[in-house]
């Protein structure tokens, strides 16, 4: 199969869909790979190493959207790649098609057969090809928030393992799934106290048993989040409720007896946020204020990490690249029916039920 890689266009995004050792894999599969001059600069993976690789690099993205036969990228096509897609072709990405109805219109339209990343499930309803991103993100979270602590960020001026003689920080983490897990991890690591608050029973048990001494579980109810809130340095927001808005757990009221300079991270913005307070910000502007207290609710926290995130999602999106090449995407999801949910669009029809739902059209 030919297999193209354009560069990213959406504003701010630096990775890119095929490392050049992902391309490499497919090569030697027997494919042929195209890419895009520069497509690897964001994660410095220059355009030698893609030939090196086997690749044959293209000046134009117009060249990869004409010739190949599945296109592997990283975000939704943006309007003027949308116009470029062709009837039969694979588009296998990230997409999130049910709050994007022009983008889902013009998929239809073109025929395309789309694959997105998000929808792709694993044997225990997971969201395998998202999670790396959680991770990535939770990881983050203490970073940005240790940064935001500092007094020059506003922060109150504390260092999160404190050092000897003096207390650590106090991190309460607010959800305990794959960002919270990750954000604990890191918080654990640099020796501050860290407490995981979640509603799920099965959770507390796992991140208790693999915490042990080094963080406290707490059940998430209201007075257990005031009280580990108030008493908080940082506070890592890291819920989600499958499919609807992150509750507002930390109110504006709460604000007021939290600690001067304390920080709140909502990781959870992405989906409206879990702070009353919270409303997203960029990489360029990362945080503001209210009530003394620190905000930082960037939206796309793994962009400012590329290269990790690039490498780390090549590691999930790959090994089915490998099967769609090797048996085209009709037989590859024929034998695996959690790439099947990958389906959103295929011959001018919806074919992802949830999708199809939202935005009116037949399933
Ligand atoms: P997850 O499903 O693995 O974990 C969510 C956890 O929240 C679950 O354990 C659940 O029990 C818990 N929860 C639900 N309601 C709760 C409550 N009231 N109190 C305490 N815990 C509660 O999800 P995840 O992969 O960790 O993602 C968390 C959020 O981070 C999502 O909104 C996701 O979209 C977002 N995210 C954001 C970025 C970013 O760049 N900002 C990147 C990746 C993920």
């Amino acid at each position: 199969m030919r297999i193209g890689c354009p560069k990213e266009i959406k504003n701010h995004e630096y990775r890119v869909g095929l490392t050049p050792e992902s391309a490499k894999e497919l090569i030697v599969q027997g494919n042929e790979v195209w890419i895009q001059t520069q497509a690897g600069s964001g994660i410095d993976a220059t355009d030698q190493q893609y030939v090196e690789a086997g690749a044959k690099i293209v000046d134009t993205p117009d060249e990869i959207f004409a010739e190949c036969e599945m296109i592997v990228k990283v975000k939704e096509p943006q309007e003027a790649e949308r116009k470029k897609l062709r009837e039969g072709q694979i588009l296998y990405t990230y997409l999130h098609l049910a709050p994007d109805a022009p983008q889902t219109k013009d998929l239809v339209e073109s025929g395309v057969t789309a694959i997105a990343y998000e929808t792709v499930t694993g044997p225990r309803g997971q969201l395998p090809l998202l999670k790396p991103m959680s991770q990535v993100a939770g990881r983050m979270s203490v970073q940005a928030g240790a940064t935001a602590l500092e007094k020059a960020h506003g922060g109150r001026g504390v260092l999160l393992g404190g050092v000897p003689g003096v207390m650590p920080g106090k991190v309460v983490v607010i959800g305990g799934g794959v960002v919270g897990f990750n954000a604990a991890q890191m918080a654990a690591g640099l020796g501050a106290d860290v407490t995981i608050l979640d509603r799920d029973p099965d959770v507390l048990e796992k991140v208790g048993t693999h915490f042990e001494a080094r963080a406290a579980t707490r059940f998430s109810n209201q007075a257990n989040l005031y009280d580990a809130v108030c008493g908080a340095d940082l506070v890592i927001g890291a819920v989600l409720i499958p499919g609807a808005a992150a509750p507002k757990l930390v109110t504006r009221e709460m604000l007021k007896d939290m600690q001067k300079g304390a920080v709140l991270v909502d990781v959870a913005i992405d989906q409206g946020g879990c702070f009353e307070t919270s409303k997203p910000t960029t990489h360029a502007d990362p945080t503001y204020v209210i009530d003394d207290v620190v905000h930082y609710c960037v939206a796309n926290m793994p962009g400012a990490v590329a290269r990790t995130s690039t490498y780390a999602l090549n590691n999930v999106t790959l090994p089915h690249a490998l099967r769609i090449a090797r048996m085209g995407w009709k037989k590859a999801m024929a034998n695996d029916p959690y790439l099947a949910e990958g389906l959103n669009v295929h011959a001018g029809e919806v074919t992802y039920e949830a999708v199809a739902r939202e935005l009116g059209y037949e399933y």
